[in-house]
């Protein structure tokens, strides 16, 4: 891949396309939900196709020409149906938020009622964030973990849906360090006649892989963002039985979107057909061996993580207990400069904002890609820790990112 022609005809936008590739080569990338598509995601999604109108779905479209637009977007399907062991799949939802929308819009009335997880613990804004489109057409209330354990309060949830009576519960999550009960949450919807939705974004190449419990065959819906761990470009997709097919599809397309963005579908097609590889389970458990090897690090140091560990590709550190007079932006923005990329984060029971939280989210996706494992994401654990320790340090700050330029040497992406 070469911006060359970019830089002859734009010099500006060529100067942000490399800044960045070099930024990205340069840096951890730690948050959680970002991870490096391969050199082929890249080129599947700067194709022609950005190109193609192709309103409708394979063999049923309300243009022509679309021949190679139905094969590529049948491939996605097909790989992706093997890979999650999914009745139906659309592929077509440009992000995970719209194919919420997606599930909302087939099964919702406006003024239907949502049941999910409080955002501050770690749900999602499209899942009934006021802010958002799901938060003021629908009627939303919100479930908990438990602020002593960190993990999802299961059995309040069930008697909160027992009193809600809500038409969907969402399970699912952007900031949960554990795997998910799915069946409790089918017991819980069970009771009280409501939908699942189970909402995987951020697991969806840990769950593909078998490293995370699979919600398909258990939730009526399952959604997921194609950027996250299974590496197949920005995008969403949607899941659900046979029975919900032909109402999802019409929800996605006339209901929500025009047409399909067919050059991100290609780059799903070609990223779902490498987590097809054996090779892919590989790397999901690399990804979840280094986030254990990153929080025992960190907790060794005397750092606390929410629900005491993870099972998952995160950990979510909640600074309060060790270093109550640092936030977690002061450390997000220390750590950026020593190369270190990560978010600040709410944390259960916050006390302090949104914008100005806690504790930081950290994720290991991006790193097990360009082949970090346990020894050195402890490294990197390390590293954290000194910025954390002295945050308005200039000189730990900088030692950390020599040590940085080091790792990042070592491990090189998009040479
Ligand atoms: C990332 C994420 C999404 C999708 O986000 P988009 O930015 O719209 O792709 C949806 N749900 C959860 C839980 C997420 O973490």
């Amino acid at each position: 891949m070469s911006y060359d022609t970019v830089r002859e005809q734009d010099p500006a936008v060529a100067d942000a396309l490399s800044g960045e590739r070099r930024r990205q080569n340069d840096t951890l990338a730690m948050i959680a939900s970002e991870n490096h598509v391969s050199e082929a995601v890249l080129e599947a999604q700067s194709s022609e196709l950005t190109n193609k109108y192709a309103e409708g779905y394979p063999d049923e479209r309300y243009y022509g020409g679309c021949g190679h637009a139905d094969t590529v977007e049948q491939l996605a399907i097909d790989r992706a149906e093997e890979l999650w062991g999914a009745e139906h799949v659309n592929v077509q939802p440009h992000s995970g938020t719209q194919a919420n929308m997606g599930v909302y819009l087939a099964m919702l009335e406006p003024g239907d009622r949502i049941l999910s997880l409080e955002l501050e613990h770690g749900g999602h804004l499209s899942h009934g964030h006021p802010a958002n489109f799901a938060g003021k057409t629908y009627d939303v209330e919100q479930y908990h973990v438990d602020p002593e354990t960190g993990y999802v309060d299961y059995e309040a949830m069930r008697e909160h849906a027992e009193a809600f009576d809500p038409h969907i519960i969402v399970a699912g999550y952007s900031a949960y360090p554990r795997d998910i009960d799915w069946e409790a949450f089918r017991e819980a919807a069970d009771a009280v006649d409501a939908y699942l939705l189970a909402d995987i974004a951020h697991v969806t190449g840990l769950v593909a892989a078998g490293v995370h419990s699979s919600p398909v065959g258990i939730a009526d819906f399952v959604t997921g963002s194609t950027h996250k761990t299974i590496r197949a470009g920005r995008g969403g997709i949607i899941m659900c039985h046979e029975g919900y097919a032909d109402d999802v599809d019409a929800a996605v397309f006339p209901g929500g979107q025009g047409g399909p963005l067919l050059h991100n579908i290609a780059g799903k097609a070609v990223g779902f057909g490498e987590a097809l590889d054996p090779a892919f389970e590989e790397y999901a458990q690399q990804v979840v061996d280094n986030a254990e090897a990153l929080g025992e690090r960190l907790q060794e140091h005397g750092l606390s993580l929410v629900s005491g560990g993870t099972d998952t590709h995160l950990v979510l550190v909640d600074l309060r207990d060790s270093h109550p007079d640092t936030t977690g932006k002061d450390v997000e923005e220390s750590l950026e400069e020593a190369g270190i990329v990560l978010n600040a984060n709410t944390v259960p029971g916050e006390t302090r904002s949104a914008f100005n939280p806690s504790g930081i989210r950290a994720g290991t996706p991006a790193l097990a890609t360009r082949g970090f494992d346990e020894d050195a994401c402890r490294e990197v654990a390390d590293l954290i820790v000194e910025v954390v320790d002295n945050p308005d340090d200039k000189q730990v700050t900088s030692e950390v990112d020599d040590r940085v330029d080091e790792l990042t040497d070592e491990y090189p992406m998009y040479e």
